[in-house]
């Protein structure tokens, strides 16, 4: 029987306990041995010692085995994901890249199921969010220019932190080391004391926080060694993530391989806002090829090298985050977990994301919306929503400019992972690209009518900010001439009391000190027809291979086979992303049999159902193994009676159940195209044709 978390904790305390005794005892002992006492004394304090250190052994094994069955919890994650990714590359679903050559880390290739799970979740996700939303889909080149990934921030600031094994050299990510270091005391250091847990715990919960310095810190107080080879690492360092290449025979034009596809979006904001009829908010999405040189790849499709992303960026008025759309979605209810209940180390609430948004929780509306769309998305691929949580960042693990970031995370047997991330940017990315390419991406918003309003105007006196700042006046001058209201007015005071102000400039992260003689702040009075503004964004970015996996973990399950010595593998995929949605079987080999299967799969192509035929003599019960090992819902059987011609009918097997129903020949195709695009369900198969009892057994 598996001890409960209070089981041990119990333990632990009456180990700490019985320690302390022992060791008073041994002090005991010390001392009389140094008041030279009288032997007998001595040696029945003697013998208390060691019966205590006896006892003390004894609970620290029982200990150790109470920890060690864990339910085997740790050792079933490891069956269960040999099994599954034994099942996953012997059909295919994806494999090594390059394998005969020794394959490259972090780099997969897709086998034909693989292949068209993928699309099939590509297909869904353009119908869930590119057609119901009415988004402006683009596809822009991988190679990508380096002023391009400069204004965006990627080529300074695009960073993991490594550390270097000091005599081999070999790197790995600092924060991985730390994880990984507490996750193993946590989960194999029986004799942690519950201060200590507690502390690795927080540790865990911040650890995406943590910045080099305090990352070298933990890593020393905690002798953390390079796990190859148990040599010290380095101090933690940053190193960009990007691929880097030249455009061009010449070589000195510098590219990168996108890490993201978002920046094709907004470099194109403007045209999109044209096609859009110049009206907010819109929201443009892009599928395509991301590149990322991780440090240290793992965790199989997890952390690759290259991957697909499906992204869309949501352009909105930053004075309204309102959406149209929200009230349909606002009775849903899914984990949450806020900022709040991580720092207290309290567990995720299952939230209504109405009252999550009204109360604050989440930012605004749209956000709430994207949030909620990706719960019903996540849903409908067969993510099971117990092991479903949309995660809040930290403070410090947001980008400064971002209002509110939460992460779609799904448990698998590697823990919580991450596959989407939802982040309303602000207006960052938009002005970022303005400032360096001098294009207008603002948007214009025209009033019903004129009207005279008092505006902050600002004036830069350019002939003082020049000598002041030199090669940075004009980013100076510039930055002041952007500054919003409030942030203009609040310089005014400081410049009134102080005589200088403090001028942050987000896109570089430097600060200025102006004078308040080289800026004029006053309020005029103007007619305005409208206002203009740069657009906030909002920001779901959905890791496909990342979600894929998670979909195989948990769709992935094993039956015993009829005889009961082999235990059979099943993927559970709802019939909307199975590769195939259907095979058809010939009972035995027969021409005719053969004939009515051929033309049925004919009839199922035509009605655009993928469908696989197998006429090969194995026999039925392995045909049927073989499809539920690529998670195929739905079989068609073609026996004898299909070729009664009072019948014409044929077996309809469902996967999970094995339930079998008789269906006429001309209506099979129907039937299962409807089933497997959702529009009808197995139970309504269930009820309208005849159940039958299987004749030709699983
Ligand atoms: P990010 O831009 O880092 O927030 O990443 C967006 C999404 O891409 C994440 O939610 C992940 O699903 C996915 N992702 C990021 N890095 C990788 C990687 N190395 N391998 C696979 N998927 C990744």
């Amino acid at each position: 029987m598996a001890a409960t978390e209070e089981e041990l904790e119990l333990l632990r305390k009456e180990l700490v306990g019985m320690k302390e005794e022992s060791e008073k005892q041994g002090e005991l002992v010390r001392a009389l041995k140094g008041k030279k006492v009288e032997k007998k004394e001595i040696e029945e304090a003697v013998e208390v010692l060691m019966k205590l250190k006896l006892e003390v052994q004894t609970k620290e094994k029982e200990l150790v085995a109470k920890v060690g069955s864990d339910g085997g919890k740790s050792s079933n994650k490891e069956t269960f994901r040999q099994q599954l990714n034994d099942t996953l590359t012997n059909r295919l679903f994806f494999i090594p890249a390059f394998k005969i050559y020794g394959g490259v880390a972090g780099l997969y290739d897709y086998g034909p199921p693989g292949c068209a799970v993928k699309a099939n979740v590509l297909a869904l996700w353009r119908q869930h969010y590119v057609l119901e939303e009415s988004m402006l889909e683009i596809d822009c080149p991988c190679v990508t220019p380096e002023v391009v990934l400069k204004a965006s921030g990627h080529v300074d600031k695009f960073t993991d932190f490594m550390v270097k094994d000091e005599k081999t050299g070999m790197c790995y990510r600092a924060d991985h080391l730390l994880k990984d270091y507490c996750n193993e005391a946590l989960e194999k250091d029986p004799l942690l004391t519950a201060e200590k847990r507690q502390e690795l715990k927080g540790v865990l919960s911040t650890l995406d926080e943590l910045d080099a310095q305090q990352l070298g810190a933990k890593i020393k107080e905690y002798n953390i060694t390079a796990p190859d080879s148990k040599n010290p690492v380095s101090d933690p360092y940053p190193f960009n993530l990007m691929f880097k290449t030249s455009i061009g025979p010449a070589g000195n034009s510098i590219g990168y391989l996108r890490p993201e596809t978002a920046q094709g979006i907004f470099v194109n904001f403007s045209k999109l806002y044209y096609y859009n009829g110049n009206k907010l908010p819109f929201a443009a999405a892009q599928i395509g090829q991301a590149f990322r040189n991780e440090i240290a790849p793992r965790q199989g499709l997890l952390r690759v090298r290259e991957f697909t992303l499906a992204e869309i960026e949501h352009f909105v008025d930053p004075e309204d985050k309102s959406h149209p759309k929200f009230k349909d979605v606002a009775d849903l209810q899914f984990l949450l977990y806020p900022r709040k209940e991580q720092l207290a180390m309290e567990k995720p609430v299952k939230t209504r994301i109405g009252d999550a948004v009204s109360q604050g929780i989440v930012n605004n509306e749209t956000l709430g919306y994207f949030i909620a769309r990706t719960y019903l998305f996540l849903k409908s691929l067969g993510i099971d929503e117990e092991r479903l949580r949309f995660r809040q960042h930290l403070p410090n693990e947001m980008a400064h400019y971002a209002s509110d970031c939460w992460d779609a995370e799904v448990e698998c047997s590697y823990g919580w992972i991450e596959v989407t991330g939802l982040a309303d940017r602000s207006a960052f990315d938009l002005k970022a690209h303005s400032d360096k390419s001098n294009e207008d991406l603002t948007a214009f918003e025209k009033y019903p009518k004129s009207k005279e309003v008092e505006r902050l105007k600002v004036t830069p006196h350019l002939k003082l900010l020049g000598p002041a700042f030199k090669k940075d006046a004009d980013t100076v001058g510039k930055a002041l001439l952007a500054m919003a209201e409030e942030e203009a007015l609040a310089m005014k005071a400081k410049l009134d009391a102080d005589g200088q102000a403090p001028l942050e400039i987000c896109t570089t992260g430097k600060t200025f000190t102006i004078k308040k003689e080289q800026v004029s702040i006053s309020k005029e009075k103007v007619v305005e027809t409208g206002r203009r503004f740069t657009p906030a964004v909002i920001e779901p970015s959905f890791g496909i291979g990342r979600i894929i996996y998670c979909m195989y973990e948990h769709c992935f399950y094993t039956r015993p086979s009829k005889s009961g010595d082999e235990q059979l593998s099943v993927f559970k995929f709802p019939p909307i992303v199975a590769p195939i949605k259907c095979t058809v079987f010939p009972l035995m080999q027969n021409e005719k049999l053969n004939d009515v299967a051929k033309r049925l799969s004919v009839d199922l192509t035509r009605a655009g159902v993928a469908n696989k035929i197998d006429i090969t003599g194995t026999s039925i019960g392995k045909r049927y193994a073989r499809t539920d090992e690529l998670g195929v819902p739905f079989a068609i059987t073609v026996d004898f009676e299909s070729l009664d011609a009072e019948r014409e009918d044929a077996t309809l097997r469902e996967r999970d159940s094995r339930a079998q129903v008789r269906i006429p020949l001309e209506e099979i195709a129907t039937v299962v195209r409807d089933i497997s695009e959702g529009r009808l369900a197995w139970v309504d198969v269930l009820s309208k044709y005849p159940h039958v009892a299987p004749s030709h057994e699983d």
